[in-house]
């Protein structure tokens, strides 16, 4: 009777499709797991039982130890550009799709098991996690999915009861993340690279099917196909650079062809802005810097361009030019979206030609300042409601900014709407609780460290809510203390 409740109804089409991507795989045991934190309201949307699945019988399933009725595990084929180099062999190392579920809204989810143990792609890892970077996978994923950006989702974290080695002994945990698909632009340039020709057809067959069906009955669906990818990605950036995430690692293996945000490693929200904000300890050369994403997007685009070629067109040269004409329309197409969003966010809904110079003339300013990011926006709603002394302030009373001001009023005159109703509509995009570094940081300390999940708890609730200020909650809404040491972010390795 129990195990019927915690059927999963899994589904494989991925399995069933695509043979030469995958490899049959099955987690190692764990000795002692315990369930850290488990996701109701996504097992809800998941058609999943929360009160079964958060259960001793479970936590068997989400650590591991037990296969689910109807699961077929595996491990997905992939390669990738890592830093600008290629590599063709990556794959899951550390992840076990167990299979998909049809969610409440009847779309297809993966669920997978992340920092299970070896799988026949983890070349000399371990496949394991440690649990902070699995704790902080959870709470960051399920913060941008709460600030409304598409995302893979968190349904449970598990502490194994294990220690990991990396650089110390740390203790273990393992993910179970919920994704539209894991197909990224590195599934495609691993299948473009196979001696079967007909894997990239039946990838690109299976991915069009199951992300994007309306582009399968146009004149020319693989390039219709690609050209959807594009719009999606280019939304997605647009998205992060509005508030003012920077992903860490956008090698062609971390970007899905969903769009969804994937693979949290050393990412982190920017506090002051500046566009050269790096926060991962391996990107010396900051190339995934918050400023360069939007031409990282177009670079690992072009790399699905590239594995889609023989698909286009029989003839070669007129594949590239077909390709070429959507990848010359990413940058376009990602400015729409940018402009879009930073409209909203300085309280603008109609369109003007000047609105570009008034916008980048803003961040400009920000820039010079080094003013908070996120405060800035929401201290410039204020402004419209009786409080202009405090983004003043911000800006340590600049002539410039002064300037900027006025003819952000004027413009906001044309706007025909009465500030206060603007003021309502910025806060409805412009976040004022995000994962902020140091509140994190001091989270996962307790989580890990002081077997304490109490800071986590409250700080994942508080993320839930990012865009209704709460009386008493100063604390989570400010940049960190002073502090010279600049904050650094690890791989979730
Ligand atoms: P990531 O940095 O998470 O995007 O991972 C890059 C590649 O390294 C992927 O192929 C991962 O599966 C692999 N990898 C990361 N961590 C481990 C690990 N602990 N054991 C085995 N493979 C890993
Ligand atoms: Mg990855």
């Amino acid at each position: 009777m129990l195990e019927d409740k915690l059927n999963f109804s899994f589904e494989h089409s991925f399995v069933d499709s695509l043979g030469s991507l995958y490899e049959k795989c099955r987690p190692e045991s764990v000795s002692s797991p315990s369930m850290l934190f488990f996701n109701y309201q996504l097992a809800e949307e998941l058609n999943l039982n929360p009160l079964h699945l958060n259960s001793d019988e479970g936590l068997q399933f989400f650590s591991g130890n037990k296969a689910p009725i109807g699961s077929i595990q595996i491990s997905q084929a992939y390669a990738g550009h890592q830093f600008g180099h290629y590599n063709p062999k990556m794959g899951d190392g550390r992840a076990i799709l167990l299979g998909e579920v049809i969610d409440a809204n009847k779309l297809r989810r993966d669920i997978q098991l992340k920092g299970c143990g070896q799988t026949p792609f983890s070349r000399r890892g371990d496949g394991k996690s440690a649990l902070g970077p699995v704790l902080r996978e959870y709470l960051i994923s399920e913060s941008m999915h709460a600030l409304g950006i598409p995302t893979s989702r968190s349904l449970a974290a598990v502490k194994t009861g294990e220690n990991v080695l990396r650089e110390d002994i740390l203790p273990g945990g393992i993910l179970t993340r919920v994704a539209a698909s894991h197909i990224r632009i590195g599934t495609f340039e691993y299948a473009s690279k196979l001696e079967d020709k007909n894997v990239i057809k039946k990838l690109a067959d299976y991915s069009i099917n199951r992300h994007f069906p309306e582009t399968a009955d146009v004149e020319n669906p693989y390039l219709a196909f690609f050209a959807a990818v594009c719009n999606e990605q280019a939304s997605l950036v647009a998205k992060w650079m509005s508030i003012g995430f920077v992903h860490g690692v956008m090698n062609t293996d971390n970007m899905t062809i969903s769009g969804e945000t994937i693979d949290y490693g050393p990412c982190a929200f920017m506090d002051i802005y500046n566009p050269s904000t790096v926060f991962s300890s391996i990107d010396a050369n900051g190339r995934y810097a918050y400023g360069n994403q939007p031409g990282i997007l177009t670079w690992n685009l072009t790399r699905l361009a590239e594995a889609l070629l023989p698909l286009i067109s029989k003839n070669k040269d007129e594949s590239i030019k077909l390709l070429t004409e959507v990848l010359q329309l990413i940058k376009p197409v990602y400015t729409n979206y940018w402009l879009s969003i930073m409209r909203s966010k300085i309280g603008l809904s109609k369109e003007e030609q000047n609105d570009v110079e008034l916008i980048i003339g803003f961040l400009e300013i920000m820039e010079e300042e080094k003013v908070d990011f996120t405060i800035t926006f929401r201290l410039l709603a204020k402004s419209l409601i009786g409080d202009s002394k405090s983004i003043k302030k911000l800006f340590n009373n600049s002539r410039r900014f002064d300037g900027w001001m006025m003819t952000w009023q004027e413009r906001l005159s044309q706007e025909g709407i009465d500030y206060e109703k603007i003021a309502f509509s910025m806060n409805k995009v412009n976040p004022i609780y995000i994962p902020r570094n140091h509140k994190v940081e001091e989270a996962l300390k307790a989580a890990v460290s002081d077997d304490n999940i109490e800071p986590f708890t409250n700080l994942y609730s508080i993320l839930q809510n990012p865009y209704d200020e709460v009386f008493g909650l100063e604390s989570f809404s400010g940049p960190p203390p002073e502090s010279d040491i600049p904050y650094r972010t690890f791989c979730g390795t």
